[in-house]
């Protein structure tokens, strides 16, 4: 799968903490994410990470144009809620690009973990589910 982070800065801490818990499993895909944060993660942990640039000179618009392009499987975007960012009209189009492709978006580490272990357990395939939706129900066992 591929897989984006982006995280803004009072957020990028806890995006290093969320990677390195989660790096056995995130090791296996490939991994993207704006400037910052992936020199903040390759740094940590060692993973190969292709670094677009950074958020507010158009690295947000670059994954953005990933998802529009149909190349991501997972976006994991910790947002500062409590700061207004220079590149706001940005941030808003990549949600809104999410939104538009069915790519799944965390914005918060709640979101994020629960994403990252439904792609551990083979989750994230929603665009099959998608595609037979009309012909089945999906059963659980609780
Ligand atoms: P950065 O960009 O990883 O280069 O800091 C993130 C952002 O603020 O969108």
């Amino acid at each position: 799968m591929k897989i984006a982070f982006i995280a803004h800065d009072r957020k990028k801490d806890l995006m290093v903490q969320l990677v390195t818990a989660y790096q056995p499993l995130l090791k296996n895909h490939e991994l993207f994410a704006t400037g910052t944060t992936g020199q903040r993660i390759s740094e940590a942990t060692g993973l190969k990470v292709h670094r677009f640039k950074s958020g507010p000179l158009g690295g947000d618009q670059q994954i953005g144009a990933l998802i529009s392009e149909d190349e991501l499987d997972l976006v994991i975007f910790l947002r500062d809620p409590l700061s207004s960012q220079p590149h706001e009209p940005d941030v808003n189009a990549l949600i809104r690009l999410s939104d538009v492709y069915n790519v799944p978006l965390a914005t918060n580490l709640g979101t994020a973990e629960i994403l990252i272990r439904g792609l551990a357990e083979g989750l994230l395939d929603f665009r099959q589910i998608i595609d037979d939706a009309p012909k089945k129900s999906i059963s659980f066992d609780l």
